[in-house]
């Protein structure tokens, strides 16, 4: 049962010290009440008050991880409903099936098209992240065999799916260093599953039809002493699915229902064989609220979509997107090559650099950390004013590096010359097109 805030503050140290970065530590116990501050900011409280806090101060839905090292990811953490009241933290895992009933030609063509779905945008790289192989005979030397294959021929993080306990350990040996997801964990072979996850330390799917039971269920794993679970409500019909994944969210995040407080994991791939439904589906469950979403058609008309789909619900948007400030070069600049300068907005840098790409004209490109305004909005806002961008020019030793002087500016940024002009005395300001796709040309006639 959650804590309220005053139960909380009557554990705290009551010295009001700050150093969580609260005011008082009554406002620090109301910020633990409800998920907006961590415990850990407190560096004051004992071991025995941490314990019985950190059960009240979690996350109502566990972040759970797969995977080793860089290719680590997280799933679950979320704290909202909706996006616009917070934002989502841990985007939804795309993952690729194959199956021990598949032939060696068809798991090699699915690894192929999986390594080649990485595509870059706005200085991220998307793709899909999750290999499952789930078995489809109860063979464990087939499902290990192909659980090397996948590992060899991939570098996906791994879903191993089976029923049996068996197969799933001869798969896990093999799969060991890359920390799968292992499953599947039902009412019928919890406590032979649940023993399984607790000696290879690895996060289980937890799959039952029906809320009581999925309840006893994960109730009961944790129980075994298992925390990171995955919620499978084992519905394959779209609309039984989708009421799941908003019930399974609304319980967790509202009454903070605890055995419903894990992501979840969808299955598209079991839902339709058509490759544009199931597609449309997948796109529902990474609105609302899976986890992962497990896919057979991998082909890159249908995954990408997807991608830029998730990109757009997990970027917060009350955080600009960024580049890091400093010289960047377009193309094979020289000491005679023009100098222009534009904003860390990474719209912006993404829209110019590419126009200047585009006019084969190579070019110095300074970028200006605005904190991640536009140009207009940062020159309204004083942050792209003369004398940062003339402190920019001084500090970033592009002086080192050209002979010409002349420095290009936004034309929105027009009213920034003159003070440009005092503070550089040694550089020409140049005055260039308010519209990006105006550049080459400027490019061309400077
Ligand atoms: Fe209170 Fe701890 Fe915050 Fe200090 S750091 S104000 S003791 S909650």
């Amino acid at each position: 049962m959650a804590l309220t805030g005053i139960e909380i503050f009557k554990m705290l140290p009551k010295t009001n010290c700050k150093e969580c970065g609260f005011p008082t530590c009554l406002a620090f116990a109301m910020a633990l009440a409800t998920g907006k501050a961590e415990l850990d900011k407190c560096p004051y409280v004992s071991e025995e008050v941490r314990e019985k806090l950190a059960e009240a101060s979690a996350p109502p839905i566990r972040p759970v991880k797969i995977g080793m090292k860089e290719g680590v990811k997280t799933i679950g953490g979320e704290t909202v409903m909706f996006r616009h009241e917070k934002t989502f933290f841990n985007p939804t895992l795309i993952a690729g099936l194959v199956t021990t009933a598949m032939t060696d030609a068809e798991v090699d063509k699915k690894l192929g098209q999986f390594m080649k779905l990485q595509y870059e945008r706005v200085g991220l790289m998307l793709r899909p992240e999750l290999l499952a192989i789930l078995d489809a005979n109860g063979d464990a030397a087939k499902f290990a065999a192909l659980a090397k294959k996948v590992m060899d021929g991939s570098d996906a993080g791994l879903i191993l799916c089976s029923e049996n306990p068996d197969v799933v350990k001869a798969g896990a040996q093999v799969a060991k260093e890359r920390k799968p997801l292992i499953g599947i964990a039902t009412p019928a072979n919890a406590d032979a599953m649940g023993a399984l996850a607790k000696e290879l330390g690895l996060p289980l799917i937890a799959k039952a039809k029906g809320y009581d039971d999925l309840a006893a269920l994960t109730t009961k794993l944790t129980g075994m002493g298992l925390k990171d679970l995955v919620i499978d409500a084992g519905s394959r019909g779209l609309r039984e699915a989708f009421q799941d994944q908003v019930v399974i969210r609304r319980a967790a995040l509202g009454p903070k229902f605890r055995p419903f407080g894990f992501p979840t994991i969808t299955c598209p791939a079991q839902m339709t064989d058509d490759p544009v439904m199931e597609k449309l589906y997948a796109a529902v469950f990474i609105a609302k609220y899976g986890g992962i979403v497990v896919v057979n058609d991998l082909s890159a008309d249908g995954i990408f979509p997807l991608l830029l789909q998730r990109l757009n619900i997990y970027t917060d948007p009350q955080k600009p997107m960024m580049i890091t400030p400093g010289i960047y070069e377009m193309g094979t600049p020289g000491p005679d090559s023009p100098v222009a300068v534009t904003t860390n907005f990474a719209l912006t840098y993404f829209i110019v650099s590419g126009e200047i790409e585009g006019s084969k004209i190579s070019t110095w490109l300074l970028i200006q950390d605005t904190e991640g305004l536009s140009v207009m909005t940062s020159w309204a806002a004083g942050k792209f004013s003369g004398d940062s961008v003339a402190h920019l020019v001084k500090k970033c030793g592009i002086a080192d590096k050209v002979k010409t002087r002349t420095l290009i500016i936004p034309g929105y940024a027009a009213g920034i010359s003159g003070d440009l002009e005092e503070e550089l005395p040694d550089w020409k300001v140049s005055i260039g097109p308010r519209e990006a796709s105006h550049i080459p040309a400027f490019l061309k006639n400077l």
